[in-house]
């Protein structure tokens, strides 16, 4: 397995990152997850335009995308596979223990790890923790992500795949690594970003491919809601076929399974959306 790592590939055993990344030690660091199919990365530009807004959004060096372009492109190169998910991850740098992250430059991995398709439906929990939309992080793909990984562990105990967040004043906003949305009356509809949560990729191409509304919606939607759906990079348009203890027998719905018809054609036509 070869990685991306300080300008070029290497060899994972060997690749090695300072103890006092600024990434590891404080979780000062942003990131991607791209999938590749027979090595060809989806919507890569929209990407690598989140991921420079978030390492503005974190003060970081502004990333050099040429490079980070050429390194995916080695990475999924060097290591063939049929469905991948490409992860970029960019740091503050090496910063000596116990002083800010200063001057002291970036760090740039890719790696790429093999992946398969999700299943066309899946079970969802809600935490009682929220997502805090006016946080200094709302909206940024940050690696500070331990929040994610307590409520996704919470959400496999109960034999769900994913964990949903309202934010702040109990509105919906979004899982630990999707989107989330709602069918009501024949209507799509989205959480805002200004609820929270991050500007999804597979949303926005879902939101435009479908007509879905972006709309302030309270937690409780989930209770009435006549079909729930998920976005994300790794399980594109999936359905929910439960919501805490709320069976949605059928799942996906009529609308959902038009949504994930639609995505999966328009997504196979154009690799960069
Ligand atoms: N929300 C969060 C917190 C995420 O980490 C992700 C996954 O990257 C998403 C939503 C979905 O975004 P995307 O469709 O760009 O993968």
């Amino acid at each position: 397995m070869k990685i991306w790592l300080d300008g070029g590939l290497q060899d994972i055993e060997g690749a090695r990152v300072s103890v006092f990344d600024h990434g590891l030690t404080v979780g000062d660091g942003v990131f991607e997850t791209v999938k590749a199919a027979d090595g060809r990365p989806f919507a890569l530009t929209r990407h690598l335009d989140r991921l420079a807004r978030s390492a503005r959004g974190l003060g970081l060096p502004e990333p050099d995308l040429d490079e980070v372009r050429r390194a995916c492109a080695a990475v999924v190169d060097a290591n063939p596979m049929p469905l991948g998910r490409l992860r970029i991850t960019y740091t503050g740098g090496v910063s000596p223990l116990g002083s800010d992250r200063g001057d002291h430059g970036a760090t740039l991995v890719v790696a790429l790890g093999e992946t398969s398709r999700r299943p066309d439906s899946t079970a969802v929990i809600t935490v009682p923790w929220t997502r805090n939309e006016r946080g200094a992080l709302a909206g940024l793909k940050a690696t500070s992500y331990a929040e994610n990984v307590v409520a996704l562990a919470r959400a496999h105990e109960q034999g769900a795949s994913e964990a949903l967040f309202a934010n702040t004043v109990g509105q919906l906003c979004e899982g630990t690594g999707s989107n989330v949305f709602v069918v009501l009356d024949g209507e799509i509809h989205t959480p805002p970003v200004p609820s929270g949560c991050l500007a999804g990729i597979t949303r926005a191409l879902a939101a435009e491919w479908t007509g879905a509304r972006e709309t302030d919606l309270p937690l409780d939607v989930l209770e009435r809601a006549d079909e729930v759906f998920l976005t994300s990079t790794l399980r594109d348009v999936q359905a929910v076929h439960r919501v805490d203890s709320r069976e949605l027998p059928g799942a996906p719905g009529p609308v959902t399974a038009k949504a994930m018809r639609i995505f999966q054609e328009r997504a196979g036509n154009d690799l960069d959306p």
